[in-house]
Order: structure tokens, then sequence, then C-alpha cells
């Protein structure tokens, strides 16, 4: 049985980068009569608003795309919030732990900046760790541990790693890519790479398609799938949405959410209709409803690099431009 997800983080709003995702990750798995699992990933708590769960749970309900299991329908595999899994991710830890994957770091966020000077760089996760305090002895450690409760991080393994990604193609990391991970921080919130992976596999996913931005973090999770012993799903990574001025849709100072267009009085069809023609899976952005989609899907024809979206089309969605449409939903009803 296929199965998909669709996994926000209830830190804002949805906004049209995210349910361009869940739209595509819908649709693959609708076509081929799966089961789509909606989770919450709110395990960074103080980031994360309950508010924010129902408000996009409502968001993609509205523009038709619905889910067999979640937090709000239960199912087979529950809780589907991340907050109530935390045994799972400590017993994911502890195995990881007995086995010799993780190790104690001390580095404060000014040494990992300066550590990470010229040659490792960046990766989109910050800055590549170096394995510092992979070096230490014991008696280092005891010293250091005196004064600093440390992060916890994983150790990458001695060899590369290669998958297939449905939309990028062949990807092949040499070995130590990225660096050595923080699976725990040092206040004790468990890491993202880590609770996917736990989640991933116990809910038997077996298909992600999720946004580009999260191709650098495919690798981490394939090595932590293969340090637990479990079965990673196929991977596909879409292209982002990026705004008239270049800048990715997500991160603009007028957030293009979806309930700011809900606001303005589009309807739901005229949202589908752009996402599908921004994808590549229809000509025109005529309006149409998601399930519609669902037979004229096909991977081969979603974009393979970012798509720039027009200010016209977001004025069409918005009726008038979002930071209008924002500063409209912010202010106190007329009745
Ligand atoms: N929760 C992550 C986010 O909102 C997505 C996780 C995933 O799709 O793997 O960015």
């Amino acid at each position: 049985m296929i199965r998909g997800r669709f996994a926000p983080t209830p830190s804002g709003l949805l906004h049209l980068g995210n349910a361009y995702t869940a739209l595509l990750s819908w649709l693959q798995i609708r076509q081929a009569g799966g089961q789509f699992v909606m989770r919450m990933e709110d395990i960074d708590k103080p980031r994360s608003r309950p508010e924010y769960a129902l408000q996009i749970m409502d968001d993609l309900r509205w523009l038709g795309i619905d889910w067999d299991e979640g937090p709000d329908v239960g199912g087979p595999y529950a809780p589907y919030t991340q907050s109530e899994r935390l045994k799972l991710y400590e017993d994911a830890l502890e195995r990881l732990r007995r086995e010799g994957r993780l190790y104690p770091c001390y580095c404060s966020r000014a040494e990992l900046h300066s550590i990470a000077s010229a040659p490792h760089g960046l990766s989109s996760e910050g800055p590549v760790y170096t394995g510092r305090c992979r070096k230490l002895t014991a008696q280092e450690r005891a010293a250091r541990e005196a004064v600093k409760a440390p992060s916890l991080r994983f150790a990458l393994p001695n060899h590369g790693l290669s998958f297939t990604d449905g939309i990028q193609g062949p990807q092949k990391l040499p070995a130590g890519y990225g660096g050595d991970f923080v699976v725990r921080r040092a206040d004790g919130i468990l890491c993202y790479q880590l609770a996917v992976v736990v989640d991933d596999a116990a809910m038997g996913i077996t298909d992600v398609l999720r946004g580009a931005d999260l191709l650098d973090s495919t690798p981490r999770q394939l090595l932590l799938f293969e340090a637990l012993q479990l079965q990673p799903p196929r991977y596909t990574h879409v292209p982002l949405l990026f705004g008239p001025d270049g800048e990715r849709l997500s991160k603009r100072r007028e957030a293009v959410t979806v309930a700011g267009i809900r606001a303005a009085g589009t309807p739901p069809e005229a949202v589908i209709g752009r996402l599908a023609y921004w994808a590549g899976l229809t000509d025109r952005p005529e309006p149409l409803k998601a399930a519609e989609l669902i037979s004229r899907f096909e991977l081969s024809r979603v974009a393979t690099s970012g798509i720039r979206v027009s200010s016209d089309s977001l004025q069409a969605l918005f009726g008038t431009s979002p930071a209008d449409a924002n500063r409209e939903e912010g202010s106190s009803p007329a009745s």
C-alpha cells in the first residue's frame, strides 16, 4: 500500500508554498489509490501553536485536500502530533546511544560559527560541524560537562550515500556530507531529523514528496534510517515557489497565506487552479477542484526548477496585493 503524508510545522499559517507541496503530495498518493496521513510536527513546542495547527488543517480542507489519518480523525498509528510521541523518539535515541552512534557536544553557538569557516562552509541547516567534540577524551568531557549541558550529535558513518529523487534524479553524497548533526539540543528538545525518521517509519510512509529546501536533510535522514535499521521511503523534492521579487514565497515579509486568500473572498478552485498551473499540470490557470486533478497528475510534468510567480497572479488570488489583504485580515471585522 502506497502511503504519503503532509507534515507541517504549526509555527505559522499555511502559505502558498506549503499548499503547493501539500497538493502535489496528496495528488501523488490519491492517484496511486494510497493513503494520506496528516502529521503535526510541533516537536519544537516553543515555536508551535495549537491555533496554527487547527487553522492549517482547516485551510487544507477548504482547498479540498483530505486525509485518511491525522490528529483530528485518528487512525492506526495515532497519535499524529509529534509532541505526543516523545517516548518513541527517546527510545530511538537510546538505541543510537547504546550502539555508540551519539556523542555529547559542548560547543557554543559562537564556537560553532567560528569553527565553520571557509573549507567546510555552511549547509542549509547551519554551520557544518567539524566533529570537534567527537574527539574529546573522557576526562575532557567530564570537565566540560561540569559547566555546560551538551547537545547530542549523531556521528556520521565513514561511507557515502546515494539515492534517487523522484524529480532531482540520482544523488551521490560523499562520506561526512553535512557533518555530524544534532539529534537532541542542549535544552532537551529533540530534533526534526530524528522525529521525522521515527515517524515516517512507524507510520509506514512509502513516499515522501516535499519542498526542495529539504533535499539537504534527506542524506541525514537516510543515515538515521540505516542506523536504526528502518525502511526508508522514496523521496521526491519539488522546486520551491518564488515571489515576483525572486524571494522564496514562504520567506516574504507579507506572507502569502491561504487564510489571507480566503479572507479576500477568493474561492478554493482559483487557488488550486493556480497551483496546478505553476506545477505544470495544466496549460492555463483555470479554476479547478483538487479532486479533478487526481487523474491528471503526472510526476514527469511537474516543474523541475524553481517557479517565479507573477504579481498579477498573486493579485488575482488576493483580489488586491497580499500586503493589503493581510492588513484587512489583521483589522477588526466591520460588523
Ligand atoms: N515539518 C517540516 C516543515 O514544515 C516538513 C517535514 C517533512 O516534510 O519532512 O518544514
